[in-house]
């Protein structure tokens, strides 16, 4: 019986129940990056899958998704451009609000960020409800970005993000998933 690499990623994923609040069951990855050999065949899954897609950039949400986005932009040898939450990019940004379970949150990225036309891939730790994805995607293609694929490490399908990302026509590729 073989260990698929999605088998082997999931293995090393820490769950943390009741944190941050009762009843949400954490997924923790931070023992996933901690090990030098699953952090690189985690990265190198992200690079082998768009090496040969012409990608021109790679965007990484705050704050996770800076962790693994900005080394596989390096691999890739392609820029890295943070979706950071409201209020701390120190230059023109533009934002895009979205709904939480209980009030909003807010994305922004800096106006110049991008040019229109390139190709971009967009990558975060985790798809719970997708809004955090979809305000992020949404922010670069008001700035004229081409998306590649959306990409995280961990799905929660009965969440439903994954399928409301897909829905808004936006293609997404998770490694794992937890239902
Ligand atoms: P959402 O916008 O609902 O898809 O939430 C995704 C964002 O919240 C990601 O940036 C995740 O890091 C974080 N997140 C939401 N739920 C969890 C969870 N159960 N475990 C770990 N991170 C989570």
């Amino acid at each position: 019986q073989h260990l698929t690499y999605a088998d082997y990623i999931k293995a090393h994923i820490r769950t943390v129940s009741d944190w941050p609040q009762p009843g949400v069951q954490f997924r923790d990855i931070t023992p996933l990056l901690q090990d030098p050999k699953t952090f690189r065949v985690l990265v190198d899954i992200f690079v082998h899958r768009y090496m040969d897609q012409r990608v021109d950039m790679v965007a990484g949400l705050d704050a996770r998704g800076f962790i693994l986005g900005s080394v596989v932009a390096y691999e890739l040898n392609v820029g890295f451009v943070p979706i950071r939450k409201k209020g701390k990019l120190p230059f023109t940004t533009i934002a895009e609000q979205y709904e939480l379970e209980y009030g909003s949150a807010t994305v922004e990225v800096h106006a110049d960020a991008c040019t229109p036309g390139q190709r971009f891939v967009v990558i975060d730790d985790l798809i719970a409800t997708g809004g955090t994805m979809t305000a992020g995607v949404k922010l670069l293609r008001r700035l004229g970005a081409d998306i590649v694929e959306a990409g995280a490490i961990v799905d929660l399908p009965e969440l439903g993000g994954s399928q409301v990302i897909r829905d808004a026509g936006i293609p997404l590729f998770t490694v794992c998933d937890f239902a």
